[in-house]
């Protein structure tokens, strides 16, 4: 019986992060860590906010004076973002405060602008105030040495602006861990050479090397290995130099796929090798001197979906921080769809946005090697295993495509 993605993917993540040694910790410029994990905590500095902040234009005001509507006050003042009214508000008094700045002593309430009304320094206020609104008092969201983000937490543009707002101008962080790439095939030429009539320049190579850095880690090539045991044996043996190697290519049925046969004479622990998915369906995952390794298969869809399912998780856990959800979204299905049941398929497919929702259309391919059809999808219809049958306009799980080209691509 051939693992379902969801077990695979499962069992990829418990092997990691038994195999998990901490990584080593590096410090480095806030703005550099951008998608780096933290090692350390980020702590607030001072309280958030570290005063009484108006969360709007208007005045500052007692509440007690507006206990009625249209009430009348003096405007004696007025206070921006950055200022400090210089006294303490009596009542029968109010100022004018703007968005940020910090609500006058005295007062314990703001009244938006709009419902006022100023004639020199007369204010009359249309409706009554109660206590405390329109204002985030000291603290409320954080209080000093507060700590904010832990050791783990993926630096993401909403981790870095509270880093920025705590003055973490320096972070420690785990270094990045280093992938292995290794394509194989006899047929396969270098990416910048002229190849024969019958040979493929390496796409997997880079298509890797652009996923490694997507995930976080630290892409390390190391070329392309013959379907031969000897020269493939040395070539993983450099591979597995690195944190963990991910080979494309030969793990199928056929006579020159070698790979699992070298990972076993070199002592590899196979975990899996066959999983109910298509593309991707041979799929290997071991653990070969103390290093995690994956036999993706060449085809390159069949690399694409697999490095997303099993390889991604594996570099989370490996970078420090834990493996993040698959990328699914709900869609509209434009179009009926039928596949063989028992497998998950991963069809390359087309979200766009229609009449306020998203509307997914599978596009039509020549199977798991057609990278031209690939580059002009945006995510993968997933049809699980048990579900083979959907109809047009059924809400279906679509797996987006990472990266910036993704989904908004
Ligand atoms: P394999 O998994 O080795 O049986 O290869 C399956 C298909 O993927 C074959 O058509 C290969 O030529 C193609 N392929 C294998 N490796 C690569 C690669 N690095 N770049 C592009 N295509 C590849
Ligand atoms: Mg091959």
């Amino acid at each position: 019986m051939l693992l379902s993605y969801t077990a695979a993917r499962q069992k990829v993540i418990e092997v990691a992060q038994a195999q998990r040694h901490q990584p080593a910790r590096e410090t480095v410029d806030l703005p550099r860590a951008c998608g780096r994990v933290l090692a350390d905590s980020v702590v607030a500095d001072r309280d958030y906010p570290p005063f009484d902040r108006s969360t709007r234009d208007g005045f500052a005001v007692r509440a007690a004076d507006l206990a009625a509507p249209n009430v009348t006050l003096r405007r004696v003042g007025e206070v921006k973002a950055g200022d400090n009214f210089e006294r303490a508000v009596n009542s029968g008094e109010c100022v004018q405060i703007m968005t940020g700045a910090p609500v006058p002593v005295g007062t314990d309430a703001v009244v938006m602008i709009e419902f006022t009304k100023m004639e020199g320094d007369r204010v009359t206020f249309d409706r009554a105030a109660t206590a405390r609104q329109n204002i985030v008092f000291r603290s409320s969201e954080a209080r000093a040495s507060q700590q904010l983000l832990g050791p783990g937490t993926r630096l993401g543009y909403a981790e870095m602006a509270v880093a920025a707002q705590v003055g973490a101008n320096r972070v420690g962080v785990f270094a990045r861990p280093r992938v292995a790439i290794l394509s194989t095939g006899d047929e396969v030429v270098d990416m910048t050479a002229t190849p024969g009539p019958f040979q493929v320049r390496n796409g997997n190579g880079l298509s890797l090397e652009t996923l490694v850095a997507l995930a976080g880690g630290q892409a390390e090539q190391v070329g392309n290995a013959p379907d031969e045991k000897v020269a493939l044996r040395s070539y993983i043996e450099r591979g597995l130099r690195a944190d963990m190697l991910v080979l494309s290519g030969g793990v199928s049925m056929g006579k020159y796929d070698l790979v699992e046969a070298v990972l076993a004479e070199l002592g590899a622990e196979i975990f899996f090798d066959g999983v109910a998915i298509r593309p991707g369906r041979p799929a290997v995952f071991g653990r070969c001197q103390g290093k995690l390794v994956f036999g993706l298969p060449g085809n390159p869809v069949s690399t694409m979906v697999t490095f997303e399912l099993f390889v991604l998780p594996a570099i989370d856990v490996l970078s420090g921080t834990s493996a993040r959800p698959l990328p699914v979204m709900g869609a509209r299905l434009a179009e009926a769809v039928h596949e063989k049941e028992g497998m998950a398929h991963f069809l390359p497919a087309r979200i766009e946005q229609a009449n306020g929702e998203p509307v997914v259309s599978v596009l039509p391919w020549k199977g798991s090697g057609d990278v031209v059809t690939i580059a002009r999808a945006n995510g993968f219809l997933v049809v699980p295993a048990e579900r083979p049958d959907w109809a047009a306009g059924e809400w279906a799980p679509v797996l987006l495509r990472r990266g910036p080209e993704g989904a908004s691509g």
